[in-house]
């Protein structure tokens, strides 16, 4: 997945890119490079491990160079280490070139070069690349950029490449297919970046590159081609990201700033689209495609991790409400099988990045075979959403946090509201029904906003089970996979393992690692399935196990059967997951805290994967 930043301009390219890479370290943080042309040459300084470690080793060093290229890696290709870090140096010296990507058929074209005499000094897929375009620059005695084409045209896999010519001190040259690419203009100055984020406060002029596209930067001259050397006129785009949405604004990490946001984004999600007094619901993209919903056979969820609880909630939602049938899949298995799409098949692919790889690259064989795809996404312009028929954003604002939170609330909040607007459309809910779920919709700012203030008491709750081996996370209906997501959080940030089992089912099985050292979390919130939650927690504390119940205020059942309770506001139980979520997410926010872990950035994790 890995960041990529590049400049050439007026200004010192270094404290550009550095700050550039600090905002990318979501997408990757095994190491961190730089390359820098001045007068004196190409220079190549990089380092295993976080942004401000490769900061640290350059501090006091003169480097005025006005051009140069940064990556923060993610690794695919050979283990974390200075010699794998990127950007690498072609055999010959003269190019320097960062990746963020995979080239699948990197080993063939190693053997090939080895044969011609190359030696490598990394294990990467990258250096591969870098110099089987030096060999045909080579051997073609052509124009670099004539190289980039032949190059890639020849390779398979995903890539965003920047390269930097020791002879060429004014030009970048970039390529994408299948990663991120944002290019900067600024006033005799251009940025390229994986996203915005390096960019937005020197400028807010943007062009997205598309696949297949190739783009020479120079500071007064922006050329886009595609890979059979035609010019494209590039769209310049406004962004609409302030640089504040991107800063911890007081709080120790972007985690527990995003996951206190939620009240907000959850209200941005809402707004201008829910009226809950008027009964309305307003969205574009449902409304231009009202009858491709109405006679939908099939709805099927395609996503990734969180997104994928998402997806889970929204089956439980769409065929409750819409009565259409939902599959919920994860992309990475839904692209290789072969799967049945029926034309009209609506895929809703569900991604806060919208970059995911395999969501794409699943939505792309879908669309081949006729499905409609419907994107519910949170970055804007991203390129699932240029991938995709129609959508909705989700509206939560740039999240940093490699842990999804509050990307995962904005998603059920779409897909609720999609949902209702279906619903009421075509007829499969009642109009007072309806009207109370709108209701209950409004309320959830609100309620979000009184859960996040137990987080004291959830701190106090995540301080007595740190310490724990496992543990297990079990919920029934429609707060199962909030169940699910509760684990996953936990070891994303912990480390600690866990895992998300339907209440019922765990009696097939986990319920034989129950014994007086495991703490099992129960999401129990009040609904149809109560009773029956209320038995499966007997089960367990009839086996010693540690029950920590996040329930519904005022329930003095549970109250009275469970060693720790977290009660939330009421709501529907269609509704309730929003809510009950929040103390999954603090829970495993203060546990890893707590055990001393950079919850945002997890090891072995990166936010934005844009690899297979
Ligand atoms: N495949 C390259 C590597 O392993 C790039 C990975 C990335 O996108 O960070 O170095």
């Amino acid at each position: 997945m890995c960041g990529i930043v590049a400049y050439v301009g007026q200004k010192e390219a270094y404290p550009i890119i550095l700050k550039g890479l600090k905002r990318l370290e979501y997408r990757g943080y095994d190491s961190a490079g730089v390359a820098l042309l001045d007068e004196k040459g190409l220079n190549v300084y990089k380092k295993q491990g976080k942004v401000a470690e490769l900061e640290e080793h350059l501090i006091g060093k003169a480097l005025p160079a006005h051009i140069g290229i940064g990556h923060t890696r993610w690794a695919t290709h050979g283990e974390p280490s200075d010699r794998n870090a990127h950007p690498h140096m072609s055999k010959s010296g003269k190019l320097a070139m960062i990746h963020n990507g995979i080239i699948e058929n990197y080993a063939q074209l190693k053997q090939d070069l080895i044969k011609k005499g190359y030696v490598f000094k990394s294990d990467t897929d990258t250096e591969v690349l870098l110099n089987f375009i030096e060999d045909i620059w080579i051997n073609n005695n052509c124009e670099l950029e004539e190289a980039v084409r032949i190059a890639l045209k020849r390779v398979v896999g995903a890539y965003v490449i920047v390269l930097l010519d020791a002879d060429q001190p004014d030009t970048l040259i970039a390529a994408r297919k299948g990663s991120p690419l944002v290019i900067g203009i600024g006033k005799g100055e251009h940025f390229l970046a994986s996203d915005a984020s390096p960019i937005i406060e020197y400028t807010k002029e943007v062009v997205y590159v598309n696949d297949y596209e190739l783009a020479i930067l120079k500071p007064d001259e922006l050329i886009l081609k595609n890979l059979g050397n035609e010019k494209i006129t590039p769209f310049v785009q406004k962004l609409d990201m302030e640089l504040a949405a991107i800063e911890k604004g007081g709080f120790d990490h972007f985690m527990i700033k995003e996951i206190f946001e939620q009240s907000e984004t959850i209200y941005d999600c809402l707004r201008g689209r829910l009226d809950a007094e008027k009964g309305t619901i307003k969205m574009s993209g449902v409304e231009n495609n009202m009858e491709r919903f109405i006679h939908a056979q099939r709805i099927i969820m395609v996503a990734c991790g969180t997104s994928w609880h998402a997806g889970l909630v929204a089956e439980y939602i769409f065929e409750e409400l819409c009565r259409i049938p939902v599959e919920v899949e994860y992309a990475s298995e839904f692209r290789y099988r072969n799967p049945v799409i029926h034309k009209g098949d609506i895929i809703m692919a569900i991604s806060q990045s919208g970059e995911t790889a395999d969501t794409l690259v699943a939505i792309e064989k879908a669309k081949e075979q006729g499905a409609i795809i419907f994107g519910i996404l949170n970055v804007v312009g991203s390129s699932i959403a240029r991938a995709s028929h129609a959508g909705a954003y989700t509206h939560a604002g740039p999240e940093i946090g490699v842990a999804s939170t509050k990307a995962f609330t904005a998603q059920l909040t779409v897909l609720t509201m999609v949902a209702l607007r279906i619903a009421i459309e075509k007829k499969t809910i009642t109009h007072d029904r309806y009207m109370h779920l709108l209701n209950e919709l409004h309320e959830v700012p609100a309620k979000v906003e009184a859960t996040l203030k137990l987080s004291e008491s959830i701190k106090a709750v995540a301080a007595k089970y740190a310490d724990a081996k496992d543990m297990l996370y079990l919920g029934r209906g429609y707060n199962f996979p909030v169940a699910l997501e509760g684990a996953l959080k936990l070891k994303e940030i912990s480390y600690i393992h866990a895992e998300g089992y339907p209440a019922a089912e765990m009696k097939h099985g986990p319920i034989a690692l129950v014994d007086e050292t495991l703490p099992v979390v129960f999401v129990a919130t009040k609904d149809s399935y109560h009773e029956k939650i209320v038995s499966n927690m007997q089960e367990i504390k009839a086996r010693k196990g540690k029950v920590i119940a996040v329930i519904t205020e005022g329930d003095e059942v549970i109250t009275g059967l469970a060693d720790d309770v977290i009660a939330i506001p009421e709501a529907d139980e269609l509704i309730a997951p929003i809510i009950s979520v929040i103390p999954m997410q603090l829970l495993a926010y203060y546990i890893g805290v707590l055990k001393g872990y950079d919850v945002d950035k997890p090891r072995n994790l990166a936010k934005s994967v844009t690899v297979e």
